[in-house]
């Protein structure tokens, strides 16, 4: 059970559009655990919004790191879709660093991963950790907060998906393509290892 806190709102301007931002606490009395969801929208919110939910790379947003993966492509090609679109949502939650696991546990993930040649996932598990330790379930809290039943989701990540839909949410999938060559091998082992969906003929371009 959630308590919950939010903070007031307001406007930014971002390449030259209006964005409203918000952010909300999500307090878990059973862990203790603290998630703080940062709330970008952009137009008004209708089904036919575009969501994307970003979760923070540190190295690669601050750092510019862009030799390992993705992450701030597929934020920088999600901002530019939903200002085309018009409208929608990026949810972007604080505590979901290294796919939940924690700025810590991800350095030494590339630790392992430079020094034996080993994807991600591998690193993962040689450190005892899960793929994938994200959790959704502040996304219902978002659907009902601003009344759609459908969300058009900007991600290759299935799980998600699922997860989604899990919460009885209707969720279509738009797929975010990245056109950073040095990364092919990353989104291959996403493809192959992580079952995310990546169209065939992109994939054949790394
Ligand atoms: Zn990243």
């Amino acid at each position: 059970m959630y308590f919950i806190r939010s903070s007031k709102e307001y406007d930014i301007d971002y390449l030259d559009h209006k964005w409203h931002l918000s952010a909300v606490e999500f307090y878990d009395r059973c862990t203790r655990r603290v998630n703080t969801v940062l709330c970008y929208r952009h137009g008004v919110i209708s089904n036919s919004s575009y969501m994307r939910i970003n979760s923070p790379c540190i190295t690669s947003e601050l750092f510019n790191d862009f030799n390992r993966c993705d992450c701030k492509d597929q934020f920088d090609v999600s901002i530019d879709m939903i200002q085309k679109n018009g409208s929608g949502f990026i949810l972007y939650n604080q505590e979901e660093e290294g796919r939940g696991s924690g700025i810590l546990d991800k350095i030494d993930s590339y630790y392992l991963m430079d020094k034996d040649n080993i994807s991600t996932k591998k690193a993962f598990e040689c450190l005892g950790l899960n793929t994938d330790s994200r959790n959704y379930s502040y996304v219902k809290y978002f659907a009902e907060h601003f009344n759609f039943t459908t969300i058009r989701l900007l991600t290759n990540n299935n799980d998600k998906i699922q997860s989604i839909c899990d919460m009885g949410i209707n969720c279509t999938r738009t797929p975010v393509v990245s056109s950073n060559p040095k990364i092919g091998q990353y989104i291959k082992s996403k493809a192959k290892e992580l079952g995310h969906l990546f169209d065939k003929e992109l994939l054949n371009t790394y």
